[in-house]
């Protein structure tokens, strides 16, 4: 099974960058050349402002080939996710998709996931940390408007881990949450660019979720259009190796597994024709 969609993506990058044709084709292009039938522009919520309906409108009818998403990344941030919560609910029936994030520990106004910053992590305790971390995706869960689970293990990004750490283990009360919340999870490639080497989540956790029959989605975190399904042959052994035999696309808030099996064995007609 090779995933066809793409639903983790930043076309504004780390500022407002309002969205233009210009800004958004490239990311239509990357998809066509990369056998992606469906993208979600799910740029973080701080930048909100930059986001514009009409615009996705204009791409939807210049691009009949490839379903896009109207998405955003609503994570925990304690100065903007208030603001980011009524922007969502205020725009909840133009959304299609909503992956829900947690980049803050409990009482700290710096992401936790930025690259080479270990402190918060270690000042904690890496097993403490990890805790902390699982009870604010609980929060995050309960907050509801969201309908992903992005990055679920996202506090293993520099590589520490708790002393005989059980993925699994640890995560499986907020798979049962996903599941009883109606929530997909998210397998993504961005682990392979940051000091873990590894995707989100780990395979015991993505094979856990198979088990409990949670849709998973496919993303990249692409932050270029560059980076569309970036990974996505290795995520594809991962996925199958896990035992998922289908990936989920959304609309409207809606999951939808049926049509991403047909996309699949659509696919898989088209290369077995090459
Ligand atoms: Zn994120
Ligand atoms: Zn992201």
């Amino acid at each position: 099974m090779f995933p066809t969609s793409d639903y983790h993506t930043h076309p504004q990058g780390h500022n407002v960058r309002p969205y233009t044709i210009d800004l958004l084709q490239p990311w239509i292009e990357q998809c066509l050349a990369k056998g992606i039938r469906s993208i979600a522009f799910t740029d973080h919520d701080r930048y909100a402002a930059g986001v514009d309906f009409s615009v996705i409108d204009r791409l939807r009818e210049r691009n009949p080939y490839v379903k896009i998403l109207a998405g955003i990344e609503l994570d925990n941030d304690p100065s903007s996710s208030t603001d980011g919560l009524h922007w969502v609910e205020k725009n909840w029936e133009r959304l299609d998709f909503v992956l829900g994030s947690v980049h803050y520990f409990s009482g700290e106004t710096e992401m936790l996931d930025r690259a080479g910053e270990t402190a918060q992590i270690e000042s904690r305790g890496i097993s403490r940390a990890f805790d902390q971390y699982v009870q604010e995706l609980e929060k995050l869960i309960a907050r509801g408007h969201i309908d992903c689970l992005a990055h679920l293990d996202l506090v293993k990004i520099h590589g520490l881990l708790p002393l005989n750490y059980d993925p699994a283990n640890l995560f499986r009360p907020i798979l049962e949450l996903a599941k009883t919340s109606g929530l997909a999870i998210e397998a993504s490639t961005a682990g392979w660019r940051k000091a873990v080497g590894e995707q989100y989540p780990h395979a015991s956790i993505l094979q856990m979720a198979v088990e409990l029959d949670i849709p998973i989605t496919t993303g990249s975190d692409a932050h270029s259009y560059v980076q569309v399904a970036t990974d996505y042959e290795r995520l594809a052994g991962v996925l199958a190796a896990a035992g998922a035999t289908e990936t989920v696309t959304f609309q409207r808030h809606r999951p939808n597994r049926s049509q991403s099996r047909f996309e699949q064995s659509h696919s898989l007609d088209n290369s077995s024709l090459q």
